[in-house]
């Protein structure tokens, strides 16, 4: 069986067509760009309508399918921003109505960590899942997926993006304080914020901008910035790794390109004799594949849904997925 997947959660509207033997046949995606930064949701959400119906044509000639050759239309379901995720959610009806297939709603979360399973290869990792607007420590345990650990107020992406918006970094940000840190040569003192195994990075905020003014230098304050932050991450992920013994890590979500969030991960797994995984980049950023890939693993395993209750969750938790495919 062949699915088509629409992802709409924030900023990125992403089709993706995968097979039932986990074979990514196309992954188009499109993002709403802004110099400016920072997501109106219904710009986002009327950026999506724009581009959602040119995406499926075009990832349909990639995966050169026609929609004879559709079985199953997944659509992210949530968490995510409430005019996106209709817009979404909307496309996938009228798919799903129009050939007469079923129609599946996924967990955007979930289907971060399930991409990763399949295309990385490792079996029962923990997910440290870093975005723009998600930052959470995910794992199965007791026949679920529970969230060990996550940002007590924003995404760290969004964190990342707000001092770059402020620093006139434009958008997105994360890529350029990357490059800025590689000179940083002073670590200066910012609020490491782990509370049990929560994560805040407001904090973090407020102080480096306030450096800024004070003239603290741009490299440094990257430098810094980084180091706090993704130790934060780093340990709050060990953590949890060693609470329910998984020997892999696998990394998801826009931030985790990072090359030097991957080093401190991966030196942390290797002390601890366990294993860090990367999605290639176009599956770790918010895309359509991971969302056809969970829907045909949810269906395969006997989970059904009809159009009529297909609603959006704007707060959908990682642990309310029954999980049906382990
Ligand atoms: P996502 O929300 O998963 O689509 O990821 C988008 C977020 O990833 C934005 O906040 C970006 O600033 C951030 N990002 C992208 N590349 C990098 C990078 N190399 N380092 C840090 N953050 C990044
Ligand atoms: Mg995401």
């Amino acid at each position: 069986m062949i699915c088509l997947g629409i992802e709409g959660t924030a900023h990125t509207a992403g089709i993706g067509i995968v097979d039932d033997e986990g074979h990514v046949l196309a992954n188009a995606i499109d993002m709403i760009g802004g110099e400016s930064g920072g997501i109106h949701p219904r710009e986002a959400a009327n950026h999506h309508v724009k581009v959602i119906p040119e995406l499926i044509s075009k990832a349909m000639a990639e995966a050169k399918v026609g929609y004879g050759d559709i079985g199953l239309v997944a659509f992210s379901q949530g968490p995510g921003l409430g005019p996106c995720l209709r817009t979404a959610a909307t496309a996938a009806r009228a798919l799903a109505l129009s050939i007469d297939v079923p129609i599946m709603g996924v967990n955007h979360c979930v289907a971060h960590l399930e991409i990763g399973r399949k295309v990385a290869g490792c079996e029962d990792p923990a997910l440290l899942y870093a975005s723009g607007g998600n930052t959470q420590v995910i794992a199965y345990a007791g026949g679920k997926y529970r969230v060990f650990g996550e940002t007590l107020d924003i995404g760290i992406g969004n964190m990342l993006d707000k001092f770059g918006r402020e620093a006139g970094l434009g958008f997105p940000s994360g890529p350029k304080i990357e490059q800025l840190a590689k000179q940083g040569k002073r670590l200066v003192d910012l609020p490491y914020s782990v509370k049990g195994m929560d994560v805040a990075f407001s904090g973090i905020l407020t102080a480096a901008l306030q450096l800024k003014k004070k003239g603290t230098p741009m490299e440094d304050l990257c430098f810094s910035i980084q180091e706090t932050c993704f130790s934060m991450l780093v340990e709050v992920t060990e953590r949890a790794m060693a609470h329910v013994e998984k020997g892999e890590v696998l990394l998801g979500g826009g931030v985790v390109q990072n090359k030097r969030l991957q080093e401190m991960v991966r030196i942390m797994a290797e002390e601890r004799g366990a294993k860090m995984f990367v999605p290639p980049s176009k599956l770790c950023i918010d895309n359509g594949a991971m969302i056809a890939w969970t829907g045909l693993l949810m269906y395969d395993s006997g989970t059904r849904m009809e159009v009529d209750n297909t609603e959006i969750n704007q707060r959908f938790r990682t642990d309310e997925v029954e999980v049906t495919w382990r």
